[in-house]
């Protein structure tokens, strides 16, 4: 790559395409990272209305912490940590989302979509390095080797560098680059409402398998701010919600859950689900994002949750490029790694979400009789509730396999079930731990500590600095640590050294403080040749 081009990708803005909670992250990230980037937004405003999207994770409250938002997610949202799944009226099973990091930050908080991308916009028009334009639809996209140009509707032209596509599960991106969206959608539909009044359920998620108010299907019962729940119906496949409120239908079915209580319905809509993954997640110099890269049903909150783990991955390796931290072959390396890493994430989020489907809405007749004998069981033997599936929620995924992750022995026997515990092993999000540094009193736990750089935790402090462009900075655990927290979150050695990327995933767990294993693990983090030639 020549000078002058190095110069321009330099210069050059990312594009964003689609101002969605996705397209909004990745912009805050990049100017997080110093790019700056013009997000195109095919709408002329921010659509106010609908809902979507309710159940934020925690370590994706994490990435908008960084960002500055979560504090007002975290104000506005209902915090809870238990999941009931209860048939006829029998409580079968509850799961506890617990801590095992001592994070400050809750489980799970749910709040609106629409007040999520609120904080985001808020924070994006605060920004001076995220140009947002309403009204910019994205109809046509070429690229060359020496750079990616966007055509909008009007026929306006601009120029980029790099393009993330994050224009959701219609956006024209992934059509103009001809990848396929491959996978299944559902002819069953659900009726999904978000309710005003003042119910008497704790902060709970509350799962209804044949419940008496919908009987031989099921409901899903979620409270968000404002004395409004999330109520979402499975209904027949030609349900007609203009006729059943026309009827007095809905009133009374919205009435056998709420009683004779006030209530006004705030949103209201009816979905038919997808479970689909793009092809490909880069193509050249553009790259896809968010529901653009995949859909899944929501029983498992991975859409939103997901797309903001791939802002998460992505935006780091583009400012390392835009800033000429790796460039020629290590860049391509580092970028294609976007793909590696979040493609098989979406893979596990489409594999966990369908198996949820299958159990829901059973395809055949074998497979609801099936479904009705496991439920009914489940009732009297503790055993059988294992089979029910309610939906297995959204968590990070693990870049064990990735090109970037330096091999471990201890990632033998990893346990992939969802919902499980992750042993901090190499492509692992590093768990959290209360710690103090030094001189800088609002850091309050190790994970405050990522996000601008590669970090190194060390038993003891040294003097060696890697010598790669990336910013590394290096913590003594026995500066930072004083209570052993941080040291057994990470089943730390007296000798070891955990390496830790941009994003906050570990990218190495080297058995003793090696400058030379610890250079070659972050040229391997980077993309780029380990010393002393190609691997
Ligand atoms: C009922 C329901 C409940 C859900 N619940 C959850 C949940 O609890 N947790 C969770 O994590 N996920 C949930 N999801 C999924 C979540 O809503 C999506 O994953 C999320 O909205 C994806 O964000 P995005 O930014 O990728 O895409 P979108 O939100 O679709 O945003 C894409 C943006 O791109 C714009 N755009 C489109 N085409 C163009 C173009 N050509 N040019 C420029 N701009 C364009 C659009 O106007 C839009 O603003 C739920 C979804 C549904 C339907």
């Amino acid at each position: 790559m020549g000078t002058s081009q190095r110069d321009r990708e330099v210069r050059e803005p990312v594009l964003v395409c689609g101002a969605g909670p996705v397209g909004l992250v990745t912009a805050l990230l990049l100017a997080r990272w110093g790019v700056p980037s013009t997000v195109l937004e095919a709408a002329s405003e921010r659509d106010a209305s609908g809902s979507r999207a309710i159940c934020l994770q925690r370590d994706v409250l994490e990435v908008f912490d960084r960002i500055g938002c979560a504090a007002p997610m975290l104000a506005e949202g209902i915090t809870w940590s238990v999941g009931r799944t209860f048939y006829r009226g029998h409580e079968l099973f509850a799961t506890t989302y617990s801590d095992p990091g001592c994070s400050s930050l809750p489980p799970w908080i749910n709040l609106s979509q629409c007040s999520t991308e609120r904080y985001l916009l808020n924070a994006v028009e605060a920004n001076p390095l995220v140009d947002l334009r309403f009204d910019h639809r994205v109809v046509a996209l070429t690229q060359d080797r020496a750079g990616v140009e966007v055509a909008t509707g009007g026929g306006r032209r601009l120029r980029a560098s790099q393009v993330v596509a994050a224009d959701g599960a219609r956006g024209a991106v992934r059509r103009l680059l001809g990848v396929g969206f491959p996978g299944h959608s559902f002819a069953d539909q659900f009726l999904i409402a978000d309710i005003r009044v003042e119910l008497p359920f704790p902060h709970e998620r509350r799962f209804h398998f044949d419940p008496e108010w919908n009987p031989g299907r099921q409901v899903l019962v979620h409270e968000q701010p404002d004395s409004v729940w999330r109520i979402d119906w499975q209904v027949p496949t030609d349900y007609n919600l203009a006729a059943e409120r026309a009827s007095g239908a809905l009133d009374a079915r919205i009435r056998r859950i709420v009683g004779e209580r006030p209530y006004e319905i705030v949103w209201l809509s009816v979905y038919r689900f997808h479970e689909r993954v793009a092809d490909e997640f880069r193509v050249g110099r553009v790259f896809l994002a968010g529901d653009a890269a995949h859909l899944f049903a929501p029983f498992g909150a991975r859409g939103l949750n997901s797309g903001v783990q791939d802002a998460e991955n992505l935006t780091w390796k583009l400012a390392a490029v835009h800033h000429g931290w790796v460039s020629g072959h290590d860049a391509e390396r580092l970028l294609d790694s976007y793909s590696q890493e979040r493609r098989p994430a979406a893979l596990e989020n489409l594999r966990v979400t369908n198996a949820t489907m299958q159990f829901l809405v059973p395809q055949d007749e074998a497979a609801r009789a099936r479904r009705r004998e496991v439920l009914q069981r489940a009732v009297h033997d503790t055993d059988s509730r294992e089979l029910i599936d309610s939906g297995k929620l959204a968590e990070p995924y693990w870049y064990l396999d990735s090109p970037l992750t330096t091999p471990h022995p201890s990632a033998a026997h990893f346990p992939t079930a969802p919902g499980m515990s992750r042993p901090p092993v190499p492509g692992v999000l590093c768990p959290d731990a209360p710690c103090l540094v030094p001189g800088r009193p609002g850091v309050t736990r190790l994970r405050q500590l990522f996000g601008a750089g590669f970090v190194v935790l060390a038993a003891r402090s040294s003097s060696s600095r890697p010598g790669i462009g990336i910013p590394v900075t290096s913590y003594a655990l026995a500066a930072i640590d004083p209570a052993g927290a941080v040291r057994r979150a990470l089943r730390a050695t007296a000798d070891s050294v955990h390496l830790v990327r941009p994003d906050g995933h570990l990218a190495a767990v080297l058995p003793s403080p090696d400058a030379a294993a610890l250079t070659a693990a972050l040229r391997r983090a980077c993309g780029q040749d380990p010393p002393g030639g190609n691997e």
